[in-house]
């Protein structure tokens, strides 16, 4: 089942996205490239933040789990033991008539023979496999031994990686590593914006644990994967978990949680929770010829360890965040018109710009040199934007606009020229509410970090 879609709603984010600089299109100026996307100044700090935060309830956080970071390109055989190289393929069939290359199941069949969805035309190749990893050479020489490919997912390093990681961290099971990369993926079809792009970044844990231990871990983590959503402002009530059935699961997994998210394009994936028994280190074990195994002191025992995987996509979880953030409401212009306002409800904790600083005038010296003042205190602390162009109201919708939480101004009062017993105080603002409440400049770094965490 899928929810409604809105494809309204999308073509506004979408364009907000390019108007405001969080997503662009890849190698624009030439036309772009299909399934490749670039962020912008916005999209970059909205895609450090959520991976900040993963890292750090993933890993800091924890006593059981290590980081690590494996390069892109990896050793061929990697690929043929993880069986990549021979089974991560999708059916495709050619249209004959109008050159679409299109996935099997795309291929409409209403009883009359099988038709192309583009053209409508019968003349279909048979399927075929196409595989969606992207192949590339290793060296001056372009022949078979020296093929390899960009990683179509992170963790296949973290599992040939085990053992010397086993051995200086001194882990006991259960224990995790954890990963953040690129990943590409050769999509036949991409869509739905980043949704489904050709190079992505994910966010995987490997945790490594005990045959007998293994269902009670796809539990647990499930829930805390679904807290983390939570935690970034992606309320449980548009969350799904979906049980992946038997026939739809890899034949190595015991059992697997897709947790979606209602888009406005419908409900999609974020992310894969996984049991994925001993299944890659078992394969790597047995095509390396090297010992995967671990040793347990207390019981005297050698085994293969069990795995469970919580695999996140990051630019499916940011798209995430800007639809569930993207908001219309009716706020009043400088004069007190009411105007629709554009705010993007982002969870202060992930927001790209924290706290906006802003002098009410640009021509009155003092205010300008205090309002900067104000900047160099919150600038160790937290991400802070300057801005004294244009008249109050509008600086802050455009603030509104890009999801900042805060707003602080300085103003005749900061200066003492009314009361003195305002002077080195502004006025702070929140988005949401549009509420403003007056703070003493030296409480504002206390307050601004209590409150985004
Ligand atoms: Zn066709």
């Amino acid at each position: 089942m899928s929810a409604p879609s809105d494809s309204q709603r999308m073509e506004k984010i979408v364009s907000l996205c390019k108007r405001r600089g969080f997503i662009f299109q890849s190698s624009e100026i030439y036309g772009g490239l299909n399934g490749l996307w670039d962020y912008g100044p916005l999209g970059v700090e909205l895609k450090r933040n959520l991976k900040d935060y993963w890292w750090r309830v993933m890993v800091h956080e924890r006593d059981d789990v290590v980081g690590m970071d494996g390069s892109i390109l990896m050793n061929r055989a990697v690929w043929k033991a993880s069986g990549h190289e021979d089974t991560f393929s999708d059916p495709m069939v050619d249209c004959r008539s109008c050159k679409a290359r299109l996935r099997a199941d795309q291929v409409i069949d209403k009883g009359k023979g099988r038709q192309c969805p583009v053209c409508g035309g019968k003349d279909l190749t048979e399927p075929r496999s196409f595989n969606l990893m992207f192949k590339t050479y290793v060296g001056a020489t372009e022949d078979e031994s020296s093929i390899t490919y960009l990683r179509p997912e992170t963790a296949q390093a973290i599992f040939v990686q085990f053992k010397n990681i086993l051995d200086v961290s001194r882990k006991k099971l259960p224990f995790g590593i954890a990963q953040i990369g690129k990943a590409f993926r050769n999509e036949i079809n991409p869509r739905n914006f980043t949704f489904r792009s050709r190079e992505f970044e994910q966010m995987e844990l490997e945790y490594f644990c005990r045959a007998e231990e293994g269902m009670k871990l796809l539990e647990y983590w499930k829930e805390e994967r679904l807290k983390f959503y939570e935690n970034i402002g992606i309320p449980r009530s548009k969350l799904h978990v979906l049980t992946v059935s038997d026939d739809e699961r890899a034949f190595y997994s015991k059992g697997t949680y897709d947790i979606e998210y209602d888009f406005p394009f419908g409900r999609q994936e974020l992310e894969g929770v996984a049991y994925r028994t001993d299944y890659d280190l078992s394969q790597h074990q047995k095509a390396s010829g090297k010992s995967l195994e671990y040793f347990d002191e207390e019981r005297k025992q050698k085994f293969i360890p069990h795995v469970v995987e919580p695999s996140a996509g990051v630019d499916r979880t940011v798209l995430a965040l800007i639809c569930e953030a993207y908001s219309e409401d009716q706020a009043p212009d400088d004069k007190g018109k009411m105007e629709t306002r554009i705010v993007l409800r982002f969870h202060p904790r992930i927001a790209p710009v924290k706290c906006a600083v802003f002098p009410l005038l640009k021509n009155k010296e003092q205010l300008v040199a205090k309002a900067k003042e104000i900047v160099d205190l919150l600038r160790p602390n937290l991400f802070v934007f300057y801005d004294e162009s244009g008249a109050i109201g509008r600086r802050y919708r455009r603030q509104d606009e890009i999801g900042t939480p805060f707003g602080v101004t300085v103003d005749f009062e900061t200066l003492g020229e009314k009361d003195s017993a305002l002077r080195d105080t502004v006025t702070l603002r929140e988005r949401d509410s549009m509420k403003q409440e007056r703070v003493a400049i030296k409480d504002l770094v206390t307050l601004l970090i209590s409150r985004i965490a």
